[in-house]
Formats: structure tokens, C-alpha cells, sequence
């Protein structure tokens, strides 16, 4: 699933795309991805975007009127991409506009599985539909970082995951961001001491830009990811392999030298079947 760096990459991509040229034609939307019926989607044709906005893995597309936000999740296989006047598209996108002078945004979903959504609403409706998030994750300072680990006992891979606690990172992150804070992923949050926490919140600002960096340089994973999914490479940090472990449905990378002692963790789905 495409993280806050990638996400924020796209934004800043298609925000003069996007803006350029009032909207001739909303739609058409695949059933399963428009999320809402009123406003029709035809209330945007004619409108011209203000440009292209994020808030945690969400795209944000406001009018130029203030009146609507085009709200785009593209979960774990959607992409979007803006076509320039006579490019050949896709034949059948899950979402398309189309701007007056031709260029098209377009939505597209791999597999059989139809996740990603689009929402048309006001803004009180956008900021009643996303007031659980938490923070940005890149807006969190240390201080901040500690009120929401000390919330409740959580292990730290799913906390980071949380996009209610903080805003942005997933799984892939969320292993970058732990190597590098030289944390272990079934760390309590409520037993980080200080300067664990200082370790932690720097680990998120330093990984978040590095990434951001160079995804808005065209950068793809094997340049972003220095661990995550990278079974048996040696550890960036000390050069000893890097190990894995499943937990919910999620596989966690991680390196034991780094952030375990050298203890290797079990597999929770695992050991909680054999129970
Ligand atoms: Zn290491």
C-alpha cells in the first residue's frame, strides 16, 4: 500500500496537473469505488480544482469554489496517474476526469479485489469522515510522540501502523522507521524511555524525508526500502541478515542484531494456533 512519502510525492505531482484546466467531465466511476451518490459527480463538471491535497494515505481534491473535495484512497493496488491531452489510457478505469484541453486523471486498480474509493463530499463531511485520524506523522515532535505511546499498552509495529494514533505510515514504513530506531517491533509503547522516544520520533522524521526525497525524484521501492522485504540481505546498519515474522496478516521485517539482542522473534499466528 503506497505510504505517506509516496502519497505526498503524487500531490505535489499532479497539484499544477490537476488545476490547470477547469473539469469537462466527471466519471464515469466503477460502482464498487465511488463511495457516494450526493453530490452526483456531475456537480463537478465545469468546476475547476483548486489542486491536489493529502491527509494521512488519502488524496485530496478540492474545488476551486470551496464547495466540494474529490477525496481519492487508493488502499493496496489503486494508482493514479494524469494522462496529457492524446495519451492512450486504460480502456476501463475504475475512476476518470477528464479536463477541458484534454488531459485525464485516472484511477486504476490491479487484481480481482476492487478496494480503492472515491468520495465526493463537502468539506464538513471530509473533515467528519476523517476526524479519527491521528496526527500528521510527520508533524509529530518528540513530545507528542510520548503522549501517544503512553496511551495504552501497544506493541510498537501495530501502534506506527494505526493511522488513528498517527497519520501516514504503513507496514513498510513502519519497519524502515523501527530498524532505524533500533527498536523491536513487539516493543511495548508504554516501556520507551525517553530517550527510546527521542530515538523513535527522529527515526520517523529521518526516514519519512529520505523517502519523500527520493520518491519525488521517480524513486521506486528497492531504492526506498532498506529492509522491508528484503529476507536474508544483510542489515543496512551492522551487515547481519535480516530476518522476518509473521503477525496478524502482516510479515514484519526486522534485524535481530539491531533491534532484538539478537533474539529472533516467534511467529504470533503460529504459536497462537498451536495453543
Ligand atoms: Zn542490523
Amino acid at each position: 500500500m503506497p505510504e505517506l512519502p509516496e502519497v505526498e510525492a503524487w500531490v505535489r505531482e499532479l497539484d499544477p496537473l490537476v488545476s490547470a484546466h477547469p473539469i469537462e467531465r466527471a466519471g464515469p466511476a466503477h460502482v464498487a469505488t465511488l463511495k457516494t451518490i450526493d453530490p452526483s459527480l456531475s456537480a463537478l463538471e465545469g468546476q475547476r480544482l483548486a489542486g491536489a491535497q493529502r491527509r494521512a494515505k488519502n488524496l485530496l481534491f478540492p474545488t476551486e469554489d470551496g464547495e466540494l473535495v474529490l477525496r481519492v484512497h487508493l488502499m493496496s493496488a489503486g494508482r493514479i496517474r494524469y494522462l496529457k491531452p492524446g495519451a492512450k489510457g486504460p480502456k476501463r478505469p475504475m475512476f476518470r476526469l477528464r479536463f477541458a484541453g484534454g488531459g485525464e486523471l485516472i484511477l486504476t486498480e490491479g487484481g480481482k479485489k476492487k478496494r480503492a474509493g472515491v468520495w465526493l463530499t463537502t468539506p464538513e463531511q471530509l473533515a467528519a469522515d476523517l476526524a479519527h485520524l491521528g496526527p500528521e506523522a510527520l508533524d509529530i515532535d518528540a513530545a507528542l510522540l510520548a503522549e501517544i505511546l503512553g496511551r495504552e499498552r501497544r506493541q510498537l509495529h501495530p501502534l506506527l501502523r494505526d493511522q488513528r494514533a498517527l497519520a501516514g505510515i504503513g507496514r513498510a514504513h513502519a519497519n524502515e522507521i523501527l530498524l532505524r530506531a533500533r527498536l523491536s517491533p513487539f516493543k511495548t509503547s508504554t516501556e520507551l524511555t525517553p530517550e527510546e522516544t527521542e530515538r523513535l520520533a527522529s527515526a520517523i522524521h529521518e526516514d519519512l524525508e529520505r523517502a519523500l526525497e527520493l520518491r519525488l525524484r521517480g524513486k521506486g521501492d528497492k531504492d526506498v526500502y532498506l529492509i522491508h522485504n528484503r529476507l536474508g540481505e544483510p542489515c543496512p546498519r551492522c551487515g547481519n541478515p535480516i530476518a522476518r515474522v509473521d503477525f496478524e496478516e502482516h510479515t514484519i521485517y526486522y534485524c535481530p542484531e539491531c533491534q532484538t539482542g539478537g533474539r529472533l522473534l516467534k511467529d504470533r499466528r503460529l504459536s497462537r494456533l498451536l495453543k
